[in-house]
């Protein structure tokens, strides 16, 4: 189980993360929803230290750390055990398809080069894309190159996967194959939190569903609690303009 307490996030003046807690249990697919603006990057990011959280604990099994007095050990042990799917791919342009899978294997995980290869070989495969190893990004389309962003946090064997709306900056041609990709993930029982705006999508995989406005959690619940009973009037606004 990962536990969060208390995590906090401050831009200046702008409290962006405001004393959030959470549990999530292993295997469990949690999406967030909410506006934007309020924090949801942020979260993830914070969890994986890409922004530092100026307090809080992060817990994963056997490691405790205190966001405010983390060490680059700790961050670096927290980013071993976690992987981070961005809205934008985040390849290495300058990198294969192949490369780019290895990359994090070789220099955050360790792992030596031959069978990093072999593991990138392997999820290439399973991400569809087996011929396109040699591939730089700017062959792929933007559907394939997500998937290579993904294949690259399967890779990691992450305890946590976060993903940070996958899909939004995809033609809408891309998104259904991507979201397919998802599906293959969380059937593998993979421990995943999403943001996305595909609200069909989320009632569908998600196993908890969180509402994020100004930096808190408002309301959370399972698919239909949130969708089909929403309590919150900011919730309920939200859907409306959503779905
Ligand atoms: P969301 O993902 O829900 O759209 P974000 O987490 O990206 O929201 O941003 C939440 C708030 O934090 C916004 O007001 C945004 O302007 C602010 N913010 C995010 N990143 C930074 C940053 N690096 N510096 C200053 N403000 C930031
Ligand atoms: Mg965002």
């Amino acid at each position: 189980m990962i536990r969060v307490k208390g995590l906090t996030k401050r831009f200046g003046e702008n409290t962006v993360l405001n004393n959030i807690d959470l549990d999530i249990q292993t295997g469990e697919r949690i999406v967030i929803i909410g506006p934007s603006g309020t924090g949801k990057s942020t979260l993830l990011r914070c969890l994986n230290f890409l922004d530092r959280p100026d307090a809080g604990m992060i817990s994963l099994e056997g490691l405790e750390v205190d966001a405010a007095q983390a060490t680059r050990k700790d961050i670096l042990a927290i980013r071993r055990r976690t992987a981070f799917v961005f809205q934008n791919y985040a390849l290495f342009a300058n990198k294969t398809a192949l490369e780019n899978i290895t990359e994090a294997l070789v220099t955050v995980q360790r792992t030596p080069k031959a069978e990093a290869v072999a593991k990138a070989e392997d999820v290439l495969q399973e991400i569809g894309l087996g011929d396109k190893g040699a591939s730089f990004p700017a062959a792929l389309s933007g559907g394939q190159q997500q998937r290579v962003g993904i294949g690259r946090a399967m890779a990691l064997n992450a305890e946590l996967m976060l993903f940070d709306e996958p899909t939004s900056a995809l033609d809408p041609e891309w998104v259904g194959e991507v979201l397919d990709l998802m599906r293959r993930v969380a059937e593998q029982k993979q421990t995943m939190l999403i943001v996305t705006h595909e609200m069909q999508f989320a009632r569908e995989i998600a196993d908890r569903i969180l509402f994020i406005d100004g930096g808190r959690i408002v309301e959370q619940g399972t698919p239909q609690q949130i969708f089909d009973a929403p309590k919150d009037d900011r919730l309920k606004s939200f859907l409306r303009r959503v779905t």
